[in-house]
Order: structure tokens, then sequence, then C-alpha cells
């Protein structure tokens, strides 16, 4: 069995699909009894092992429906943010903070973090957890801030050590009908830096892309609503309805399918760096590296982010998330070369006192 990254490999004894919270606690007390290791899986989309075991495998796509109220949802872990948005959006809601992609596991990326391009505002999807259905130790519990904190606290970020998350109550917020997305072009990463920290945009991203002339930086800032003026700097601007906006991937996904590029392997390095240092390291890293070593379809993203009370994330203040997000095309460096290199950005990145989001591809 392999996932996104396609780097590991793990044949598992077992492999349950759950379709009940009863069928997830007995899974993990029976595989307890045996002594073997129960490693929870949501759609495989981590890249380096982390949803693989050679013991039991616990998928939990199963577990599925979202139930949308006033100010909350009600999502099962193995529901998608996409079918978290079908539920939500009739009512004029969504979650404040969504994954650039819609087809990973409310519980996977609960227990990754969840980092999107609202996280300067919002925090991480982790942060915007009212409470979660958990099993733990063989027994179903729910846990939030003020009942059995500690659980609540390690399994988010937890990366499925903790616990089994069986579902989740979510915080919502007004949904807008339409965005204006703006690009605008910087001049490094201390520019984009400072276009993502100065900027009033409801949603902030930035990529890194290769150029003849070298590496090009563009931020966008989105904004959401009517009658919203441009940000200084702003050289392109489209309008787009929210769920267009929210599903924007999905082009360029099929695009990577039909390449043979979605199935090649993702050595992805993602570091949280501090950010008043962010600016160094990433310009440092680029400075190493060739557009060989990100792979045909590759991407570079830079995302300023406000963290709130998420301990197992590690990540310290109000970091930059750091993303070398590399596929092993043929005819460009190869898998080892490329983790080689996210191993490098994790040592420069710890140097000024980063640390790896757990999802990606780092050896330690
Ligand atoms: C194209 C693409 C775009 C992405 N974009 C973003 C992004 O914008 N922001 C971001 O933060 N991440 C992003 N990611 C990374 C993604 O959030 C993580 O890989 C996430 O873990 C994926 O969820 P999953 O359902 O595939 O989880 P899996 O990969 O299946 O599992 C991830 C980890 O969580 C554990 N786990 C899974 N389900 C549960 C559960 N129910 N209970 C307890 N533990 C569980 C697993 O054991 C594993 O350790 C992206 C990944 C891809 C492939």
């Amino acid at each position: 069995m392999r996932d996104f990254g396609g780097i590991v490999e793990r044949s598992p004894v077992r492999v349950v699909r759950p379709g009940s919270v009863r069928e997830v606690a007995d899974a993990v007390r029976e595989a307890d009894a045996q002594g073997v290791d129960v490693v929870p899986r949501g759609s495989g989309h981590s890249t380096f092992g982390q949803s693989l075991t050679a013991g039991v495998s616990l998928d939990l796509r199963g577990l599925t429906g979202v139930e949308a109220g006033a100010r909350q949802a009600a999502a099962a872990a193995g529901a998608s943010w996409r079918d978290v948005l079908a539920a939500t959006l009739p009512h004029g809601l969504t979650p404040p903070v969504l994954t650039d992609y819609l087809d990973v596991t409310v519980g996977g990326t609960i227990s990754a973090g969840g980092v999107g391009g609202t996280s300067h505002v919002h925090g991480t999807q982790a942060d915007n957890v009212l409470a979660l259905d958990v099993v733990a130790g063989g027994e179903p519990v729910t846990c939030s801030p003020a009942a059995r904190p500690d659980l609540f606290d390690a399994v988010r970020g937890g990366l499925g050590r903790h616990g089994v998350i069986t579902g989740a109550t979510l915080r919502l917020v007004p949904a807008p009908e339409r965005v204006l997305c703006c690009t605008i072009p910087c001049r490094d990463a201390e520019d984009v830096l400072r276009v993502q920290r100065e900027v009033r945009a409801d949603d902030v991203s930035a990529q890194v892309k290769p150029s003849e002339d070298g590496w090009v930086f563009e931020a966008k800032a989105v904004l959401y609503g009517d009658g919203r003026e441009p940000p200084p700097g702003t050289a392109e601007t489209e309008e787009l309805p929210y769920i267009d906006f929210c599903d924007r991937m999905r082009p360029d996904v099929e695009e990577l399918i039909a390449l043979g590029e979605w199935a090649r392997p993702h050595p992805w390095g993602m570091v949280f760096l501090p950010a008043s240092r962010a600016a160094a390291v990433i310009e440092s890293t680029l400075a190493a590296m060739t557009p060989d070593g990100l792979g045909l379809s590759g991407v570079i993203l830079i995302k300023a982010l406000r963290i709130g009370h998420v301990p197992m994330l590690n990540a310290l203040g109000d970091p930059v998330l750091f993303s070398v997000l590399r596929t092993a095309s043929p005819g460009h460096a190869s898998v080892p070369e490329m983790l080689a290199a996210n191993r490098a950005l994790l040592d420069r990145a710890r140097a000024v006192g980063g640390t790896p989001y757990g999802v990606g591809s780092i050896p330690v």
C-alpha cells in the first residue's frame, strides 16, 4: 500500500473499513489485544507513509455524513471538505479554513493541522474544531477545550498516533457569494511576506515559479464580497463564485492526472519558519535549487500564518509555511535527490528555530 507521496510502501496485516464508531472501537480493541499497531487512514494524501502501517490499516472513508446547523457542522471523519462545503453552502455558511485541495478528509487534515489561505486570520483547521469524537484506548470519547482537553490537544495535529477521530464539530462562518482574486507580482521573498502582512485580504497565498530569468514571486490576495478595491500593486484580477474559488485546484488536478504527474512520487518538503527569519531561509533554499529539483509540475508556496493553540504542531508564534512540493518527473531530479534537498531544507529551518509540517516527506 502507498500514499500520495508514492515513496514509502507498507503491507498491512489487515485493512479494516469500519462503517460505524462501534466498528472503529472494535477494530482498535482487537488490534490492541493482538499487540498490533493500528494506523488510521483518510484519503492517504500525506506523502511519507504517515497513513501507512505493517499492522492494521483503518480506512475511515466509510464514516461519512455532514449535518450543518446555524453556526456549526457535525462532520464524520471520513467526509471530505468537498462534502462539508456541499452541506454548509446551502445555508450560506463555510468552514473558516479550507485546504487548497478539497478531496482530503476532515479527520486527516485535523490530524495534520490543516492550513489554508485564510490561516493568517483564522489559524489552522485544527484551531476551528469545537469538539471531536475520538476512539482512544478502544473507547469512544468526546473531547473539547472543556472536556478531556489533554486528548483534544493530543489528537489535533497528532497524525493519528493518540486516538482515532470519528467525527468533528466544526465552526462555521458566513460564506461570501463571490470573491475577487488579485495577483500581485513581488520582487522577492521579503516582498511576498510584506504583501501578506500588509494587505487587508480575506485569503492570502503566494507562489514562486521558475522562469528563464530565475525564480519569479507572485502573491495572491483574495477579497470576499462585492465592491472591494484591489490592493496596491495588483496586476490582474479575476472575479469568481466562492465555490469555484474553493475548488480552484480541480482543473489542475485533472490535467496532472492526464499527464501522469499525479501518480508520480511527491517528495514534499514543508517547514514552518519563524516569520523574522523566513525570507532568508526561502532565498537560500531557492539559491540552492533549480527547476530540475522541483519536477515538471512541482509548486513552491509561501504562506504567512497565525496558529492558535495546536500544541502537536510544534509551530510557535505566527510562522510562515514554506512548501516545496516536488514531483519526481522523468528526466528530473530523482526521489533520493529530492529527499536529500528536503532534509537540507529542514536543517536550514531548524537552524533558525523552524519545524517540519508533519505531512511532508522529510527524512529525519
Ligand atoms: C493536492 C494536495 C493539496 C494539499 N493541500 C493542503 C493544504 O492546502 N493545506 C494543508 O494543510 N495540507 C494540504 N495537503 C496535505 C493534506 O492536508 C494532508 O496530507 C492530509 O493529511 C490529507 O488528509 P487525508 O485524509 O489524505 O489524510 P491521510 O493522509 O490519510 O492521513 C494523514 C495523517 O492523519 C492520520 N489520520 C487520518 N485520518 C485520521 C482520523 N480519522 N483520526 C486520526 N488520525 C487520522 C493518518 O494516520 C496520518 O498520520 C494537501 C495534499 C495534497 C495531496
